[in-house]
């Protein structure tokens, strides 16, 4: 008995053999979802091969338009990479558009059942009061010989694998030599 993919696979060996060739058509598919689209070169973020990334975005740049990511494919051009992904990188476009990713801030406060919705000038004056605050509570500044070491250990900074040279130049000026954190990490071998 015939099932629908020995039909399908029929039907693609007989154009074959007949002298058709589908490639053009599948290639002409291709090229039709992404003829359109707005390139955007940029990094995959889930983890520290950090392939590179081509990401293919509809939208005609007008003001009240929204732009949709519609494809994501690997960079040919990228060293790393050469255009492959691997299957976990193939599947970032639904990372992107996909209704259950954060975009907004949300706050459970201490004690409460629920979160809220915030701005971001709430969580960037919250994240400062609790950075400072754990500062001033833990900066050890003397060791036990009594040497300055200046050095904050109840605070860690990670960076992600997109983080390329000069962001974690700018990590490491902010965090260890303006705030004297000593666990600041990052995947990144961009
Ligand atoms: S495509 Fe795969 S190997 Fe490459 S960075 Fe993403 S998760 Fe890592």
């Amino acid at each position: 008995m015939t099932n629908r993919r020995m039909f399908l696979k029929s039907g693609i060996a007989g154009a074959t053999l007949l002298g058709f060739s589908i490639e053009k058509a599948q290639a002409e598919a291709r090229n039709l979802k992404i003829s359109r689209t707005t390139e955007t070169r940029s990094t995959c973020p889930y983890c520290s091969v950090s392939c590179g990334v081509i990401i293919h975005t509809e939208g005609d740049k007008a003001r009240n338009a929204k732009p949709i990511v519609v494809h994501v494919e690997g960079d040919p051009d990228h060293p790393i990479n050469q255009g492959s992904l691997c299957p976990k990188g193939i599947t970032l476009k639904d990372n992107i558009v996909n209704e259950r990713r954060l975009t907004k801030v949300m706050y459970r406060a201490p004690g409460a059942a629920e979160f809220v919705e915030k701005d971001w000038d709430f969580a960037i004056d919250r994240i400062a009061h609790l950075v400072k605050d754990t500062r001033d509570r833990t900066l050890r500044e003397k060791d036990d010989k009594g040497r300055t070491i200046n050095a904050l250990t109840s605070l860690a900074v990670i960076g992600g694998c997109t983080d390329n040279n000069e962001n974690n130049y700018l990590m490491v000026k902010a965090f260890r030599a303006g705030l004297d954190v000593v666990p600041i990490e990052q995947q990144a071998r961009l």
